[in-house]
């Protein structure tokens, strides 16, 4: 009796349970510091590969040069091989004569004869310098005379246009290092030295597997409410990248069942296996109660100090890491490039991954929320002194701050905020990353990408933020762009734009944007009808719902106008862009709402004309002679703009 009331070990939790409740929540470091005790150290199964199916792998030993390159000494020029002491004496005054040898050396052969001293022989670039002879004066600088015989009128120093054997990889020399990632470099350095193959780590085969019942693979239709598989082709890459070699095997519906048979397949056929969303604690998230039944030890970290990312799951099944990162794409890609590519390119053989980072200063305070290290979306741009890391990504769903995002960075568990002014670290999405030329940072506008496609056709890198007319003035102020493109309206003056310029910043017209009423095509309460016909049929019809636009917006202050005091259903649905105005009105959750004419059309909308909105930029005087804003103004001012402009909507003003 006694014995099962003493202090023997704590009675097992079921694991499940751990799991659904996120019970145990793990810093980043001790949930890393777990998964990689429970990989490492273990053997790297390494293969011997052709030069030619060797790129992107990583070296498994060093390799040593086994020959002199060059092999022997080379002549660097076409020219004659000569002893430089018989010309010490030459000069434009004194030029000395050399007779040639009998024979011309070209590439690849071998030469017979020495050059005694008083000739010389005729010599080709990289061909071989024959006994006695210790440099090369170039053809240029000597004149035929007689039929064998040149004159020189300089001196030349031994070693001159000479290459020495081994001068560019000396035999014995470690020549690659083990984890070098083969690139055209390496094959390039392996082939002078005549190696035609290299052992390199296997890559690992990560088997990659979304999960939801709403996904669909790009190129298929969308169905309602679905969406389209982000995470397959994000992971997949970035595996790719990152030394794997990776199996994409589709979406799989959030049935345990299913699930389970395709996890213990992948598993089964690969190294690692990589899922994606359901992991939270939702009814539909299955595959983290498959893992305990994968195999040994199972779990390791479920539930981690992440924002955003917290439901990462990361697990050991019999020595493979099974995975599964947070179905938010963002999420998933944070996760994924900080947690699961370290531990990806050791199993690859490959060093931590130091050309994916950059040091850049943060021009704002990001608010933090301590306890949790947070990644934060950045855009780099070019400041005065180095790299500029501007914050972008809102919310962790946002995957269209991917398109503006070079990486992101990391706020630490412990810290609140990281201050404006602090030297951050930033991990690149893609490794290379080129500053753009150009940066526009403010309201964004379809007209806005047919400009500056000429630029981008010209080879340039335009990157545009879409922050906002506000969020981008602000940037502008603080020097962090190039333009600000905005339409404020200022009710005082009824002017658009030049109220709200500080000093520095200067206005360059763009062009103009019909606003009006947006509707449903036939729909009898709009068609035909003036706005203000519009709005009163609209007011008088009880079932009838509008959208809304946020406070602020030029477009919100024409809608409260033509409302006066009535608030109808939908009034307080206020999204923030034109684009949301017309898919809640295409999409039959409202009827009627305000936006621009080009976005209306681009929906098969009924459009209403009303009044004209004025898209300008805030051009940030002190970059003004940037060779790039040059090239956006001369965009801006073309007749090939001009005409698309018109040709989509816009008014050139
Ligand atoms: P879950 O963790 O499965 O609840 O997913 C969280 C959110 O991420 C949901 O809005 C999902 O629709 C979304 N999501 C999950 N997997 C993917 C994916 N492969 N591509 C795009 N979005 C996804
Ligand atoms: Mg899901």
């Amino acid at each position: 009796m006694t014995g099962k009331m003493s202090k023997g070990p704590a009675p097992k939790r079921p694991e499940s349970v751990d799991q659904e409740q996120f019970l145990t929540i793990l810093s980043r470091e001790e949930a890393l510091a777990r998964f990689e005790a429970a990989l490492f150290p273990r053997e790297l199964p390494s293969e011997r590969r052709k030069l030619a199916d060797a790129l992107g792998c990583a070296l498994s030993e060093d390799v040593t040069a086994p020959i002199d390159v060059p092999p022997f000494d080379r002549s660097n020029v076409d020219g004659f091989a000569v002893r430089a002491s018989d010309l010490a004496s030459a000069s434009e005054a004194a030029p000395v004569r050399l007779l040639l040898n009998d024979e011309v050396i070209a590439c690849g052969v071998a030469p017979s004869r020495p050059v005694l001293s008083g000739t010389a022989t005729p010599i080709a670039t990289g061909g071989p310098l024959p006994r006695g002879a210790d440099a090369i004066v170039m053809v240029e600088h000597t004149q035929p005379v007689a039929a064998r015989a040149i004159e020189i009128r300089r001196a030349a120093s031994p070693g001159q246009f000479v290459s020495y054997a081994g001068s560019d990889i000396a035999r014995g020399e470690a020549l690659l290092r083990a984890g070098t990632m083969v690139g055209s470099r390496e094959i390039g350095m392996l082939a002078a030295s005549g190696i035609a193959d290299v052992m390199v780590a296997r890559r690992p085969r990560v088997a990659v597997i979304s999960t939801g019942d709403e996904l669909v693979q790009p190129g298929e239709p969308l169905r309602p409410a679905a969406i389209y598989d982000t995470n397959g082709a994000i992971v997949t890459a970035a595996i790719n990248e990152n030394g794997g070699e990776a199996h994409f095997l589709g979406a799989i519906a959030d049935d345990e069942a299913a699930l389970e048979a395709a996890m213990r397949k992948a598993l089964a056929d690969s190294d690692m296996l990589v899922l994606s969303g359901g992991t939270s604690k939702g009814a539909g998230d299955v595959s983290h109660r498959i893992i305990s039944r994968l195999g040994k030890p199972g779990i390791i970290a479920h539930g981690v100090a992440l924002k955003p990312g917290k439901p990462l799951c990361l697990a050991v099944c019999d020595g493979k890491p099974v995975v599964i990162l947070p179905g938010f794409p963002t999420s998933a890609m944070f996760t994924f490039h900080d947690m699961i590519v370290p531990v990806l390119r050791q199993m690859a053989g490959l060093p931590p991954r130091s050309d994916a980072k950059v040091s850049a200063k943060v021009p704002v305070r990001i608010a933090s929320e301590l306890g949790r290290t947070e990644f934060v979306m950045v855009s780099l741009v070019e400041g005065t002194d180095g790299l500029i890391a501007y914050p972008s990504g809102k919310s962790s769903g946002a995957i269209t701050s991917f398109s503006q995002a070079d990486g992101f960075l990391k706020i630490d568990a412990l810290a609140e905020a990281m201050p404006a002014g602090t030297n951050a670290e930033v991990t690149l999405f893609t490794p290379h990353v080129r500053v753009p030329d150009l940066v526009i940072v403010g309201s964004h506008c379809t007209g806005l990408d047919l400009v500056t496609a000429q630029l981008a056709h010209a080879g340039l890198i335009v990157r545009s933020i879409a922050v906002g007319s506000l969020g981008g003035l602000a940037a502008a102020k603080r020097g962090e762009c190039d333009l600000a493109p905005i339409h404020l309206f200022d009710d005082k003056s009824e002017t658009y734009n030049t109220p709200f310029l500080s000093e520095g910043l200067e206005l360059v017209p763009g062009w103009r944007r019909m606003q009006g009423i947006v509707f449903r095509k036939s729909d009898a309460r709009f068609e035909g009808k003036t706005a203000q016909e519009a709005v009163r049929s609209a007011l008088a019809d009880p079932a009838c719902i509008m959208v809304n636009r946020n406070q602020g917006a030029g477009t919100r202050i024409l809608i409260d106008r033509l409302l006066g005091e009535a608030r109808p259903d939908g009034y307080w649905n206020q999204p923030r862009s034109h684009n949301a105005v017309a898919a809640a009105v295409a999409q039959h959750r409202a009827d009627w709402g305000m936006t621009i004419a080009p976005v209306a059309h681009a929906s098969g909308l009924g459009f209403i004309p009303l009044a004209e909105e004025h898209y300008d930029f805030a051009l940030v005087q002190s970059r003004a002679q940037r060779s790039a804003v040059r090239a956006f103004l001369d965009a801006l001012a073309s007749e090939e703009s001009r005409a698309m402009l018109t040709r989509a909507g816009f008014r050139r003003a």
